[in-house]
């Protein structure tokens, strides 16, 4: 990239919650870390609270080149017209070329209201992100319909700004030269926090959570109906696994939308992935690519799902899954998954 300007940024937004960075801070430093292999990048995390020196020293070695911190007892905790009266003049000083986000709650808020401040373009749930040698980022996405990814570019104007969800990109190491840490302006002239926060409840994290179970069973809109859920618990619970869906059963109301596995949901990684009455749609299937063994159960033989799977299962899953939980029922020798 002989022809950039020396001192191209990529910013990360390095979201943290009691001091805590997110997980999804480190996938995007590792990746942005790969994004600016080329001479006259640089990488940058936008960090922003109170009292976060500890939580520089946490980013310190994980690919950044500087860590732009605002402090401001105004900014300890998340409210979105406060981090974005910063984060709208951090970006007018500092003119990063792209800024890129993790597509949590707090993530999707600041990246949403900031690209409508800047007026420039944002690629929200992105799947994967590529820097060309004009400085122009392609951020892919599953292309609507689902069959096939799609590349956005957004060439007239900066910042280029994506959402990533966590799990996407692997964490880098921990080893890379320490970045510098820069102070910037992080005073607010007015609160335009607009909400108080009464109380703080930390998330509790169930050992049975998606992201760490070895065996997700994923239930899709061919169950058909809430009353039929039961199944897909039931095969999940025989395997010591985690029942998960797509997105129709969210929609329909038949599960809580945090079950949902995909691009706008979450990204797994177990060792054993069974998709009961699911298509197999990218949308979907990208939040399981980091699966070992994936097992499709579906009656139509034609559908996508068996094209990704390493085993199918065609038929009627009212017969197939209650089988199956009846055979893995039964005492057997042999390991745990
Ligand atoms: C921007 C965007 C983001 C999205 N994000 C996500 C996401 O994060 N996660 C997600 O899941 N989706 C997401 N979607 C939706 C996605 O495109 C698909 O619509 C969805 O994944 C389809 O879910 P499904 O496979 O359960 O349903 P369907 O596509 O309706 O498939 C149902 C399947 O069940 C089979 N079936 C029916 N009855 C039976 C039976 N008795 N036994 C066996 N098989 C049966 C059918 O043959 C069919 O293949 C997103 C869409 C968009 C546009």
């Amino acid at each position: 990239m002989a022809n950039r300007q020396p001192e191209s940024r990529i910013w990360i937004f390095a979201e943290q919650r009691s001091g805590q960075p997110a997980d999804v801070v480190f996938e995007l430093l590792g990746k942005a870390r790969l994004l600016a292999a080329a001479p006259g990048w640089k990488v940058g995390a936008l960090l922003i609270g109170h009292n976060v020196s500890g939580t520089a020293a946490l980013l310190e070695n994980r690919g950044a080149d500087e860590i732009l911190v605002a402090d401001n007892p105004g900014l300890e905790d998340y409210r979105g017209g406060n981090y974005l009266a910063v984060v709208d003049r951090a970006v007018r000083n500092y003119q990063p070329d792209v800024v890129l986000f993790g597509a949590t709650a707090m993530g999707v808020d600041l990246a949403s209201r900031l690209a409508a401040r800047l007026r420039t373009g944002l690629s929200a749930h992105c799947i994967d992100l590529e820097l060309n040698e004009k400085g122009e980022l392609a951020a892919v996405i599953p292309w609507p319909g689902g069959d096939f990814l799609g590349r956005i570019v957004c060439p007239r104007h900066r910042p280029q700004m994506a959402t990533v969800s966590p799990g996407i990109f692997d964490v880098p190491r921990s080893d890379f030269p320490e970045a510098e840490v820069l102070t910037i302006d992080g005073a607010l002239n007015s609160d335009r926090g607009f909400y108080r926060i009464l109380e703080k409840k930390p998330e509790e994290r169930k050992p049975g959570d998606l992201e760490n179970a070895r065996v997700v069973v994923v239930g899709g809109y061919g169950i058909g109906a809430r009353e039929n859920w039961a199944l897909v618990e039931e095969l999940a619970s025989v395997l010591g696994g985690v029942a998960g869906a797509t997105r129709p059963p969210v929609d329909e109301g038949w599960v809580n939308a945090d079950l949902m596995v995909g691009q706008s949901g979450r990204t797994v990684h177990p060792r054993l992935y069974i998709g009961v009455g699911v298509s197999g749609h990218l949308h979907h299937l990208v939040g399981v690519k980091g699966t070992e063994l994936k097992v499709a159960v579906n009656q139509d033989t034609r559908a996508a799902i068996f094209d990704h799977c390493d085993l199918g299962l065609a038929g009627d899953y009212r017969e197939i899954i209650p089988a199956l939980i009846a055979a893995l029922k039964e005492p057997r020798a042999g390991g745990d998954l």
